[in-house]
């Protein structure tokens, strides 16, 4: 979505127009130690469409140094995140000295500005603020953010300002191609895997044996959507002795997983869980990837109906941390459920890009809140005010609450719990974050 960054020097309104622009009330208030006052982030919807809104602080400074400072501070934040700037003048009080020094930093920046000339409360005596244009910005515009009016005509400003089609197009370039890591010990059946793939989709682009290193990912076609397999020169070509030595491999299973959207575990069936395999998992989890665990050689397994429960239960028992992703028995050799490897990475790569509305989430949270209480920790009773999902892939849910200090570890698996029964998020970690309000 298309940023928009509100500026300007105190009490000409910025909050008010922020709170006016939001389609949700509550924003998201992200605290840095090195700022005077917080940065706030929110969403707004107009006609359909949507954008991101940053209130990049405010300066309740004194001495005009510390003021000026913070200005040049505000204003690098503004082009660094955003799109389009709102630059907020006050027509009641004119341009300032402030005013001037921050359009001369503005107008340096090759981002789009508009002046929005706030507290025009009488709109029939005068209607357009003409000094302001002395700024040296094209669009002006009057509005009154306290009584809002002229934010529908601001926010067409902004949309005939910003190629929105652009934004959905690079989204959907961004999307186009999605990486995928197979990751496991060696002789899990990763290079075996690969070249099922590879034979079976529409290949594009594929490494030959000894290319260079930039080449070493296979990109394929399947159905609408491309995937990346990284590394698989790296898999295809092995030599025997890097693949001997457990810390090489490791390695190369973490590059690979740090350039991945999903990560596919391959877990060897006959052998079972093997330390190398929860560390591999490990660092997939902690680098917030989802993913998918691929019992592999299930053709080697000597089954009845419960076969398959059994051993995803043992999975889950030895790698608790997983518990949420999906268990996919898999013959890599002869090709059994290898399409469907692709479906699920498809799945989960959905689930980690979901967003839920902060009045559905808060609505879950409510109903956890009020089935189980938090209880007392410390002589203490957990408040949660209310929670916001500020991020996705991975998807992070912060809570605002009276003291982060009470949240019980009990008790924040349970709020995960309730999160993924309500939404799913099959597949991908959740990251739940408490902070004091
Ligand atoms: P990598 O080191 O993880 O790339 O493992 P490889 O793909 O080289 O596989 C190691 C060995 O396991 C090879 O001999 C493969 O033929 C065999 N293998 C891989 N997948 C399967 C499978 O699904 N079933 C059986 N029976 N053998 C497999």
């Amino acid at each position: 979505n298309p940023t928009v960054a509100i500026v300007g020097r105190p009490n000409v309104g910025k909050s008010t127009l922020f709170n006016r622009l939001i389609a949700e009330r509550k924003a998201v208030v992200e605290k840095s130690p090195n700022v005077t006052r917080d940065r706030i982030y929110g969403r707004a919807r107009w006609k359909g469409e949507t954008f991101e809104v940053v209130d990049t602080g405010g300066l309740d400074l004194e001495s005009s140094a510390e003021i000026a400072q913070n200005i040049k501070y505000q204003v690098d934040k503004a082009i660094e995140e955003a799109d389009i700037i709102l630059f907020v003048v006050d027509v009641r009080e004119g341009i300032s000295p402030l005013d001037r020094e921050i359009s001369q930093k503005l107008r340096k920046c090759d981002r789009e500005v508009i002046v929005a000339a706030n507290k025009m409360d009488d709109f029939s005596a005068q209607d357009e603020p003409w000094e302001f244009y002395n700024l040296g910005f094209e669009d002006v515009l009057p509005i009154s953010a306290e009584h809002g009016k002229n934010i529908g005509d601001l926010c067409d400003k902004i949309f005939a300002r910003i190629d929105i089609d652009d934004f959905k197009k690079n989204s959907a370039d961004d999307k186009e191609i999605l990486g995928v890591a197979i990751a496991g010990k060696p002789n899990s059946g990763k290079s075996t895997l690969v070249n099922q793939i590879l034979g079976q989709e529409r290949v594009i682009v594929s490494p030959e044996p000894g290319t260079t290193r930039d080449a070493v990912d296979s990109i394929f076609e399947r159905a609408d959507n491309k995937f990346k397999l990284i590394d698989t020169a790296g898999l295809r070509k092995k030599s025997k002795v890097e693949e001997d030595v457990e810390y090489y491999s490791n390695l190369r299973a973490i590059r690979a997983i740090e350039r991945a959207d999903v990560v596919v575990m391959m877990i060897d069936s006959v052998e079972g869980i093997t330390e190398q395999d929860k560390k591999i998992a490990g660092y997939a989890h902690d680098e917030g990837r989802p993913i998918i665990l691929a019992l592999n050689k299930w053709d080697l397994i000597e089954k009845d109906t419960h076969t398959a429960d059994i051993f995803r239960e043992e999975v889950y028992r030895q790698m608790k941390f997983l518990r949420f992703a999906p268990v996919i028995f898999i013959s890599a050799l002869t090709g059994k459920r290898v399409g469907e490897v692709l479906d699920l990475i498809e799945y989960v790569y959905d689930q980690t890009l979901q967003r839920i509305s902060t009045g559905l989430l808060n609505e879950v949270v409510e109903e956890a809140v009020q089935m189980n209480d938090p209880p007392a920790y410390k002589g203490k009773k957990l408040n949660i005010y209310y929670a916001t999902q500020p991020e996705v892939q991975p998807p992070v849910f912060v809570f605002f609450v009276n003291d982060p200090e009470l949240v019980h570890f009990a008790y924040e698996r349970y709020l995960e719990n309730k999160i993924r029964e309500a939404f799913g998020f099959v597949g991908t970690p959740i990251i739940l974050k408490f902070k004091e309000r």
